[in-house]
């Protein structure tokens, strides 16, 4: 059932209920395929984010806090099969309202459930430990407790896996959650409310807040009920976020943008490299943060590179997103296509070589959405804005390098620290790497493989914290430390015991 409780206005998702405010105002919805609207949302205002932070603190408060920790778990693994049910129906309004590849989407949701199910298994093994203290007759221990309500806020290209990241470890911890999803990709999180109803959670336990950033997601990072803001998007609005947090002492994790270098070796075998490449930033038409936007290739083997990715390039299909055999959609929005077609010119006046695509294609079929060419620069230098600037599109750049100790320092020569690849066939070579690199993760004769097991996270300004694996629930939790004197004395009230 479609949650539009307005025309084709979507409502907000608060209390259990979805709802429009009185005077609500409201934000167009625009396939990014066609250009056309399909639906709107609401532009919530501080106000409707303070009843969804208040509605949490309810149930935290209520039915969710007195919820032991194998209640908390069943909810989840209804939650994962609630998702699993409406799978299919969840990935296509994913693709209305981003663009992306109905192969990608339906990818993603088919792996959603098991985040919810990983972490679901946790939510009993959250445990607290006892300190051997050197006073014998002192008995301590610790317990590890929910932090209360936790705001998310997320971006437009994957909406509901970046949520299953943070959601996850926090309902399995005992938190309750208000999300603010971006306003360019909203329907799919209003819908996903849906399957925490069919799995019977308590009413409040997750909320949905639409609207911009400068209002809603603002409202929600400075709204002193929130313990925790977990915040995924550009660096910039990320700096902000953390700023909005530190005002009322909220903790924060931050996964940010990157500029991923990778990074292929002349005895790294091709077959393998050049798709590997090719994924790395053309999948999801390189909207995605582990783009590996910059190619930095041996020189022994930069022509052939360059000639192979060329080739592949140039037969990449360009279309219609739920079509099986597209390969690249459209731009998620039209201020993302206008970055994409900004950074060309970028690009050709530092001086790289344009070796294809650089336009919109001039299909008839692709006017009217927001398509891109994929493109790649070659004979990039790391000093060029093209090789230094988050892009967040389908443009390469190939940067040559001579030898292992070349390839490090320009990989690391930037801000950014999310992904990074390296493609050789010397083992030792690869260690050598991926100890050098400067990033949250490196992949190996492999690229943008993710799961809900391994830690995901950047170094410099591509966040604070890892989301994923056992030690992700850490940050959805506080310690509090219990000192029991089971031989109570009168002791020096001036003087501190230590
Ligand atoms: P964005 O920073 O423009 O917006 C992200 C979210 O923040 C949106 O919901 C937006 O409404 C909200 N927002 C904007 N201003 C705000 C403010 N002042 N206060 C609170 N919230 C505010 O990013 P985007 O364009 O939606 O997404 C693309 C960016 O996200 C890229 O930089 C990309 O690398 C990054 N990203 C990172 C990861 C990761 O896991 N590291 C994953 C996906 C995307």
């Amino acid at each position: 059932m479609a949650v539009a409780v307005k025309g084709n206005t979507y409502g907000l998702y608060i209390d259990g209920e979805y709802g429009v405010p009185r005077d609500a105002k409201t934000l167009p919805v625009i396939n990014p395929a066609t250009g056309e609207e399909w639906a709107t949302i609401v532009d919530a205002s501080a106000a409707d984010v303070d009843a969804a932070v208040r509605a949490a603190q309810r149930a935290f408060e209520g039915a969710w806090g007195a919820t032991t920790p194998g209640a908390r778990a069943r909810l989840m693994h209804k939650l994962a099969d609630a998702i699993e049910a409406r799978a299919s129906e969840l990935a296509e309004i994913e693709v209305r309202d981003n663009g992306k590849l109905l192969r990608e989407m339906g990818a993603q949701l088919k792996a959603i459930p098991g985040w919810y199910r990983y972490f679901a298994g946790l939510a009993d093994k959250i445990e607290g430990e006892t300190i051997p203290m050197e006073r014998p007759t002192l008995f301590n221990f610790t317990l590890r407790e929910p932090l209360g309500v936790v705001g998310f806020v997320t971006p437009w290209n994957s909406p509901l896996l970046i949520l299953a990241f943070t959601a996850a470890p926090a309902l399995a911890a005992g938190n309750c959650i208000v999300l603010k999803p971006s306003e360019f990709a909203s329907v799919s999180s209003l819908e996903f409310a849906k399957c925490f109803e069919a799995a019977g959670f308590p009413k409040g336990v997750f909320n949905v807040v639409t609207g911009s950033g400068a209002v809603a997601g603002d409202a929600l990072t400075r709204h002193a009920g929130v313990a925790r803001i977990a915040f995924t998007g550009s660096a910039a609005t990320g700096a902000r976020v953390a700023a909005a947090a530190a005002g009322h002492y909220a903790s924060v994790g931050l996964e940010l943008g990157g500029k991923s270098p990778h990074i292929v070796f002349a005895d790294a075998n091709l077959d393998a490299a050049i798709p590997g490449l090719l994924s790395g930033i053309f999948a999801a038409g390189g909207q995605t943060c582990i783009a590996g936007s910059r190619a930095l290739v041996q020189r022994e083997i930069y022509d052939e590179v360059q000639r192979r990715l060329l080739e592949r390039t140039r037969s990449i299909k360009i279309g219609d997103p739920f079509l099986a055999e597209t390969e690249m959609g459209p731009m998620a929005n039209e201020p993302q296509l206008k970055k994409v077609e900004s950074y060309v010119e970028v690009a050709k006046s530092d001086g790289a070589r344009l070796v294809t695509g650089g336009g919109r294609p001039s299909t008839a079929a692709l006017q009217r959405g927001y398509f891109f060419e994929p493109t790649i620069f070659a004979d990039v230098r790391n000093e060029m804005r093209i090789a230094r600037e988050e892009v967040f599109g389908p443009i390469l750049s190939i940067i040559p390098f001579s030898d292992e100790a070349e390839a490090l320092r320009i990989a690391n020569d930037t801000m950014y620290g999310l992904g990074s690849g390296i493609w050789t066939s010397d083992i030792g070579r690869a260690i050598r790497m991926a100890r050098g690199i400067k990033a949250g993760t490196v992949w190996v004769n492999t690229y943008r493989a993710i799961s809900y097991q391994m830690p995901f996270g950047g170094y410099k300004a591509s966040g604070i914290g890892r989301e994923n694996g056992i030690e992700a629930i850490r940050d959805y939790t506080q310690t509090k430390s219990v000192w029991i004197e089971t031989e109570p004395v009168a002791g020096d009230p001036f003087a501190i015991k230590v």
